[in-house]
């Protein structure tokens, strides 16, 4: 679903300050503060220690990119206004030989994306207030240590300086210190460090390091609105549906420092568990280092409980702070700290990303606490999360007997299994050929990001719980383990060593996001079981929703599960896939090849047997509910083998010449099957085919009630286009209903529905006569969609990425329903329909129907019911209350 932001008219002012001095974004919104700035206003508002600074807004960014990548005019003037501010409320100065002020530079969308955009920390050291921030703070390790970077990051994000060259002389420097960590490394080797890199510096973009803070300050941003449409960012937006977003906002805010020494750190935190949704604090920290050491998962950082044993009044003041978050946003927080000297200070504060498992427990558990109503616990949950809770896991059986490699951090739970991918192209590749691969790592980077969403899980050897890939895979809830530091990988040689054993790219491991475990080989996985809170929030969804939610199952298994996962029914039970099986399709095929009526009518006798046990099967598994079972519908050459060897045999196997079998495939051939003789044109062609169909539901249905089994069919025929095609054939229907009850010579009630798909835009306008012989209607809006847009539905794939990347579309129409268009065709046929019928019922069986965005206007038009596969009944019924809440019953 996309997620939409409001575009505003352009503001006057660029720039919201925010501190003690004053507080100027309250009340602006999200939109053009974006989420880090309009939380940080909020933060100081409360109360909450946070470092002040200023704001400038996406609108900025927005005519930034208008004007041809250039700042607007008077934006540094404003800049220039906020940081006079920030000085005079600090006592600092920017640039000063004495008290120097440092500032943070940070981007901040209306939309979190997480390590998408770029930061830069320490602005406004240079060799002048470097050695002022060393006296003043009477710590030189620290001040050159911030310098230092400053140098790397600033070279990274504004000139683009490989940040491998900074690295290599960091290790050397590191070598030649004797320091196993970055924090060992001595003041002067820092001093000296930083004459590299500045050195690196002049030789990569043949310019010194800037040396006047306000020059310093205005590439910075200039670079963060840049960072807005790096490839990384515009992948990450696609692949969440992120748009309509202005642009990002700038965050300059004062710097605390996390690295002046032992009694500093920094850290990430949850208010609770976003894995599994446990009300407890979570988190890591660092003693001595800054902000960017912890995301970027460059040492293995502490769990936030053992805080207490570091520094208890802080441990205190973050838990009530945690309390006060909570209280404030009814939400979970997901939050950014920092210790300077022992005093704590908040650096951000969002909403946070969660599994869909986490999902659900912190709504109910919110509700049960009195934070939330069950409405909002309802609207909380992303229906689409749910997902994540009817994914497989790892069955307790072969667990025991797995031999387990090594343990990670469960960073994100689940169960994947595959071959070894090294590299994100790799993964997309790999996948896209139809293989299972898990991504693996030293530790991801947001450039990864396509790699990640291809693959069915990410190991890291790296990195912690709150690192890019842990919250990324989070949020698609794609299972990882994180930091798994025993994993060596060898990424040109396309193999791991782990457990004492090597692993190459084509052997198989499994990894469980949820205990953090790697293991060999594949192991076996099994359903989830669905009870407790998820229970509970279906219970709750079904209290509020009016939408019935029905199955599209052409099994007995598959109707089975559907209905253990609450579905009312089935919408949409496709024949065609009963005529593919080994023992049917000959009969099939004999029926195609048949020149006469009779000849047809004898290859259909053997058929029927097989699909009155498929419907038997179906409506005792779906007994007292309703089956809607639609005609064959698709073109007759679909069921024919098209390549010589295949005819042959095909020829063999009827006692046919290869031929006979050659000619009837290239008569059947048609240049658009789509449009061809397919639907409910087939039995206007052979009625006999729908004859032995019906024949064959009425059959099974009469078996049923002889055994106790309410048998309730509806039959439904494809693909109308006039209203007197289905006067031909319910009457024709109605007629072979009869006949097969005077037949089996029953006389009860069998009340079979008929009626008809809306899939062909004319059947939606002349929906009031089609009613006339329809007693319900069931959209196929995967049709619909496609002879709305004049798009096929099997070849969107060569053009529709562009269409969607362009903005053209606002999304695939196949997978979230075209409201605008397609969906007035569909509201039109239920008005319409209504009008040439009173009370005629209404449904959906496209994909659309499993669609949130879509059910959300299933429900306003006024659907009866939608259907759907039977893993997406729960996020149905969800989907369905939510509809419901937001647009009152
Ligand atoms: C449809 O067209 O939306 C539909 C459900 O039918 P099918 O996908 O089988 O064509
Ligand atoms: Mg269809």
């Amino acid at each position: 679903m996309a997620k939409k932001t409001a575009k505003k008219s352009k503001p006057s002012k660029m720039v919201y300050y925010f501190g003690k001095t004053k507080t100027e974004g309250k009340g602006v919104g999200k939109d053009l503060l974006g989420g880090k700035g309009l939380n940080l206003a909020d933060m100081t508002s409360i109360g909450l220690p946070v470092p002040p600074g200023i704001t400038i807004t996406t609108q900025v960014c927005a005519d930034y990119y208008k004007g041809g990548k250039k700042l607007p005019k008077g934006l540094m003037d404003e800049v220039h206004e906020g940081v006079a501010t920030l000085e005079k409320e600090l006592k600092k100065k920017f640039g000063d030989n004495k008290n120097p002020l440092l500032v943070s530079v940070r981007s901040g969308a209306a939309v979190s994306m997480p390590g998408m955009m770029n930061t830069i920390l320490n602005l406004g050291l240079t060799d002048e207030s470097v050695v002022a921030l060393a006296n003043a703070t009477n710590n030189q390790r620290f001040a050159y240590d911030a310098y230092r970077r400053l140098i790397d990051m600033f070279g990274d994000v504004v000139m683009e300086v490989d940040r491998d060259h900074f690295e290599h002389a960091f290790t050397a420097i590191k070598k030649k210190y004797n320091a196993a960590q970055d924090n060992e490394v001595p003041a002067e080797g820092l001093i000296e460090l930083c004459s590299e890199y500045k050195a690196i510096y002049k030789k990569y973009t043949g310019e010194d390091f800037p040396q006047d803070p306000m020059k310093q300050l205005e590439l910075a941003i200039e670079a963060v609105f840049k960072s807005w449409n790096t490839t990384r960012a515009v992948r990450y937006r696609e692949v969440e549906g992120i748009r309509g977003l202005l642009g990002t906002a700038v965050n300059v805010q004062s710097m605390a420092y996390g690295n002046m020494g032992q009694d500093c750190g920094t850290g990430v935190a949850f208010t609770r568990n976003p894995s599994t949704g446990e009300n407890k604090f979570y988190g890591e920290f660092l003693i001595d280092a800054q902000g960017e050491d912890v995301v970027a998962g460059i040492r293995t950082p502490q769990p936030v409980a053992e805080m207490s044993k570091w520094n208890k009044a802080v441990y205190k003041q973050l838990l009530e702070i945690k309390d006060t978050l909570e209280a404030h946003y009814k939400d979970v927080q997901d939050i950014e700290f920092t210790i300077e000297k022992g005093e704590l200070f908040m650096l951000q504060t969002r909403n946070g990303k969660r599994t869909g498992a986490a999902a659900v427990k912190i709504a109910c558990d919110m509700v049960k606490e009195g934070l939330i109503d069950e409405e909002t616990a309802l609207l909380r949950i992303p229906a689409n999360d749910l997902t994540q809770l009817l994914l497989p896991s790892f069955t307790p059986e072969s667990k025991k007997n797995a031999k387990v490699l090594t343990i990670g951090l469960p960073a994100s739970p689940g169960a994947a299994v595959g071959a070894l991918a090294f590299t994100a192209e790799e993964a997309v590749e790999r996948s896209h050929a139809g293989e299972k691969v898990l991504l693996v790592r030293k530790e991801t980077s947001p450039e990864d990001i396509d790699g990640m969403h291809s693959a069915v899980g990410i190991l890291t050897s790296t990195g912690g719980m709150t690192s890019h890939a842990a919250v990324v895979a989070r949020g698609w809830g794609r299972c990882c383990v994180a930091g798994a530091g025993e994993v060596e990988i060898d990424e040109k040689g396309r193999k791991i060593k782990v457990g004492g054993k090597t692993f190459k790219h084509s052997d198989i491991i499994s990894i469980d996001g949820s205990t953090g475990q790697v293991m060999e080989g594949s192991v076996e996985t099994s359903e989830p079981k669905l009870s407790g809170d998820f229970a509970k929030v279906m219970k709750w969804a079904d209290q509020y929703r009016t939408l019935g939610v029905r199955t599209n199952a052409d099994t007995p298994k598959d109707s089975q599960r559907a209905r253990d996962f609450g579905a009312e029914g089935i919408g949409l039970c496709r024949t065609e896939h009963m005529f593919f099986e080994e023992d049917r399709i000959t009969s099939m095929r004999e029926m195609i090849l048949a020149e006469t009526e009779a000849d047809r009518r004898a290859a259909l006798a053997k058929l029927l047997p097989f699909q009155r046990e498929d419907f038997v099967g179906i409506f005792t598994a779906m007994k007292n509910l309703p089956v809607t079972v639609r005609l064959l519908d698709p073109p007759l050459h679909e069921f024919l083998p098209h390549d010589p060897k295949a005819q042959k045999e095909m020829a063999d196997m009827l006692g046919v010449s290869p031929a006979k079998v050659k000619s009837r495939v290239a008569a059947l051939h048609e240049s658009n099957p789509m449009l061809g003789h397919r639907g409910c044109r087939l039995s206007v062609t052979y009625p006999e085919i729908l004859e032995m169909q019906v024949t064959a539901i009425v059959e099974a249905a009469i078996e049923c009630k002889k055994n106790r089994i309410n048998a309730m069919p509806e039959i439904m025929i494809p693909l109308v286009v006039t209203a007197a095609e289905l006067a031909l054939l319910r009457a024709k229907t109605e007629e072979t209903i009869e006949k097969t009850k005077a037949d089996k010579g029953f006389s009860g009630q069998l009340d079979i529905l008929i009626g008809t798909m809306i899939e062909i835009p004319r059947a939606a306008l002349t929906a009031n006569e089609v009613a006339e012989y329809a007693e319900f209607f069931s959209f196929g809006t995967n049709d619909l969609t496609q002879m709305t847009f004049g798009y096929s539905r099997d070849d969107v794939n060569t053009f529709l990425p562009d269409y969607t990347r362009l903005e053209i579309l606002p999304n695939d129409p196949f997978q979230s329903l075209d409201t605008s268009g397609v969906g007035q065709l569909v509201e039109m046929g239920v008005t319409k329909g209504r009008k040439g019928r009173k009370g005629l019922k209404c449904g959906i069986c496209g994909e659309h129907g499993g669609d949130p965005a879509s059910i959300n206007f299933c429900h306003t038009v006024g659907l009866d019911y939608v259907s759907c596969s039977p893993f997406r009944v729960p996020i149905a019924r969800l989907a369905a209350a939510q509809a419901a809440i937001r647009n009152g019953k």
